[in-house]
């Protein structure tokens, strides 16, 4: 399930494989994706070079030099592929991006969840998005405001993209195994000194060097994760049994013999 640091590295592949050239065509392929890309807006895309391409939370952003600008969601399995257009296409290819240098970007899927749509200069179709999870300016007071209406728990909190750009199931469970937090506290009444530790614990998760190497997509090894899908499993901090309780239709991870706070 691509999150922050997944789309960041989707994202910068992309950026190795496209940025500066020019589109020769964006297709869809699956019928869900033609749904969300008419022909027309795939049109609007061709000869038009790749200016810039960032990611804003889970979305990554391609910038023509028309002004427009494709916005690609993985949601649940989406990756890229990149190859050239000789190459086989995946049979999980559900919309492609070739380059008129014969560069071929493919978005694959199983699911067919995923989506592209071209954004019209002056129009954004991303929905309201807090600071990015990984934003060195993120701090517990920016929390304290954000949260303070919430009237849901720390967990789910955590999850909302309006809140925080990027963190998903995975990291908010994780980010808040390394807080010390239960994931049932009312995020409203945090006390800042736990936000600190939250918003310590948080780039602790998302950073390289405590993420084992390699694709997402790849089978996670036993203990890539402290609680993520480990029930029933000893947690490596405390010898609890980790738990699995489910928020806001999502299962949460967490040891209820550490996370107390
Ligand atoms: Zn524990």
């Amino acid at each position: 399930m691509p999150e922050l640091p997944e789309v960041e590295r989707a994202a910068r592949a992309l950026s190795r494989a496209a940025l500066g050239k020019t589109i020769a065509s964006v297709r869809a392929i699956h019928p869900a994706l033609k749904r969300k890309l008419s022909p027309a807006m795939a049109r609007r895309a061709r000869s038009k070079r790749i200016a810039r391409i960032e990611r804003r939370g889970k979305h990554q952003l391609l910038h023509l030099d028309s002004g427009d600008t494709i916005v690609v969601h993985f949601r649940m399995n989406g990756d890229w592929e990149i190859g050239t257009t000789g190459d086989p296409l995946d049979k999980f290819a559900r919309g492609v991006i070739e380059l008129t240098d014969g560069t071929r970007v493919s978005l694959v899927d199983r699911r067919a969840l995923s989506s592209i749509t071209v954004d019209r200069e002056g129009v954004s179709s991303l929905p309201r998005l807090g600071r990015e999870a990984s934003d060195p300016t993120l701090d517990a007071d920016y929390l304290i405001d954000a949260l303070k209406r919430k009237k849901i728990a720390i967990k789910p909190a955590l999850m909302d993209q309006a809140v925080l750009a990027g963190l998903g199931n995975i990291y908010a469970a994780e980010a808040l195994w390394e807080a010390e937090l239960d994931p049932r506290s009312s995020s409203a009444k945090m006390s800042k000194t736990k936000l600190e530790n939250l918003v310590t614990a948080i780039r602790l998760v998302l950073s390289p060097r405590r993420r084992r190497p390699g694709r997402y997509t790849e089978s996670r090894g036993r203990d890539r994760f402290a609680v993520y899908d480990r029930e029933g499993k000893v947690c490596r901090r405390c010898g609890g049994t980790i738990q699995r309780i489910v928020q806001a239709g999502r299962s949460t991870y967490f040891c209820p013999d550490c996370q107390i706070g």
